[in-house]
């Protein structure tokens, strides 16, 4: 049982450890904050009130450890008081290596969970394989839930087709035209330029098979065959978009091309489920936010930083659990029909696209050098939000203390 000290191990856009007890403190956060946006009034951008929108009572949520995925969680569990199962990839402790993040994040929703007196079960294993897809099936079955809703939030490097047993690895490139821009470098704190060379075909084919919409696809209808969705259920995924500023590493990019795909399965999937049971597949458009997986890609942690300068001073700024509630409360949840754009998709990156606040954006990253970046941008606030994720410099934790992290992730 190592009882230790945990400070942090950052590499880069990496850190290599967490601490459980910050981890434990931030869900308790999340529940608090989904449950202040829950009470509070849908916003005008909200879809239409309607009497036929099903309930919450029992929800899937794959990706579910760590950034939306946990959000939705928790969302739907303390927001909703569903009964959930969930799925995600994370390392439990070992010796005295602590768990990673997600690992002790699920600990303390399954804790409280179970003290709310609906227990969340996880399954901890590869979201792609279709061992995972088997035991979630067979759990669901033998529990006798119907699913009410299925948010699909996963976000990886990697992915083995369980049908060919080919393994593809997603890259972050442009398409079509190298792409030039000012960074981050997160080791050293400096502005540098960074200079990508442009995707092959098989590059957008690989993120495609990665990060696009054909295992999201393989997971409804392996519940649709089971007969484990209710009637009226709804699968959401998540996207984005952004400004066209991050356009040639994101949206025109190689992982643009896999959300492109992504949305047009949102598309297949919701004729499919609309036709057997009434209900709908949808992707919602989500703001920028500081994730393990939106760090890692280059020029988004420099975009990030100047949006949360601008957003927290317009008093506009929201985390992933106020944009999940958001999501739920005025779009997806009981009683709401979702209000869709021009090409179908829900939008919560209302507040981040508002021409005011692009505007400043746009003026900000031409004034950005390593000298200001801490004057002009909320670098300061990334970095805090970025160690946070893991359970480091979250207010209210002495770090000073031993603590337990030989924490347990029982199945729920
Ligand atoms: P994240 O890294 O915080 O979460 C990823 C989740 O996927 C974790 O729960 C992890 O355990 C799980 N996971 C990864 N590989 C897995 C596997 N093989 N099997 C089972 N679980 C696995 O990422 P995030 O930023 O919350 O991203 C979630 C989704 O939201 C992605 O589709 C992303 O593109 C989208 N999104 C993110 C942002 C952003 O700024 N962070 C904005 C809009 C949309």
């Amino acid at each position: 049982m190592p009882l230790q000290t945990v400070n942090a191990r950052i590499r880069g856009f990496l850190c290599l450890n967490a601490h459980p007890v910050g981890c434990a403190a931030n869900v308790r956060r999340q529940i608090d904050t989904v449950g202040r946006v829950l009470a509070a009034p849908a916003a005008s951008s909200a879809g239409a009130p309607t009497s036929g929108a099903p309930p919450l009572r029992s929800a899937l949520v794959i990706g579910s450890s760590t950034g939306y995925g946990l959000s939705s969680l928790i969302t739907a569990v303390f927001g909703y008081g569903a009964r959930a199962t969930s799925v995600c990839l994370e390392r439990p402790p070992h010796g005295d290596k602590t768990a990673s993040a997600g690992w002790y994040n699920l600990a303390e929703v399954h804790r409280l969970a179970r003290e709310a007196g609906r227990p969340v079960t996880t399954f901890n294993g590869d979201a792609y394989s279709r061992e995972i897809k088997d035991q979630v099936v067979a759990h669901l079955k033998a529990s006798g839930a119907r699913l009410d809703s299925v948010v699909y939030s996963l976000a990886s490097p990697k992915r083995t087709d369980p049908t060919t047993g080919v393994s593809w690895t997603s890259v972050l490139k442009p398409v079509g035209a190298p792409y030039r821009s000012q960074s981050i470098a997160l080791g050293s704190d400096q502005i540098t330029t960074v200079e990508l060379q442009p995707a092959t075909d098989a590059d957008i084919e690989a993120t495609r098979k990665v990060m696009g919409g054909e295992d999201w696809e393989l997971w409804i209808a392996a519940l649709l065959d089971a007969g484990v969705l209710a009637p009226g259920c709804r699968t959401v995924a998540y996207s984005y978009i952004g400004p066209e500023l991050t356009y040639p590493i994101y949206r025109s990019g190689t992982i643009g091309r896999a959300k492109e795909h992504l949305e047009a399965t949102a598309r297949a999937l919701d004729a499919r489920l609309r036709e057997g049971l009434s209900g709908g597949a949808y992707v919602s458009v989500n703001k920028a936010l500081t994730t393990q997986a939106s760090s890692a890609i280059p020029v988004v942690p420099l975009y990030i930083s100047i949006l949360y300068k601008i957003m927290k001073a317009k008093g506009t700024h929201e985390g992933t659990a106020e944009q999940i509630a958001r999501l739920f409360r005025d779009h997806l949840g009981p009683g709401r029909t979702p209000r869709l754009d021009g090409e179908g998709r829900i939008r919560v990156d209302d507040l981040e696209m508002e021409p005011a606040t692009q505007h400043e954006v746009a003026a900000l990253w031409n004034q950005v050098t390593t000298e200001n970046l801490f004057a002009i941008t909320d670098y300061a606030g990334f970095k805090q939000e970025f160690r946070a994720l893991f359970g480091f410099e979250v207010p209210g934790i002495d770090y000073a203390q031993s603590v337990e992290t030989d924490v347990a992730l029982d199945r729920g």
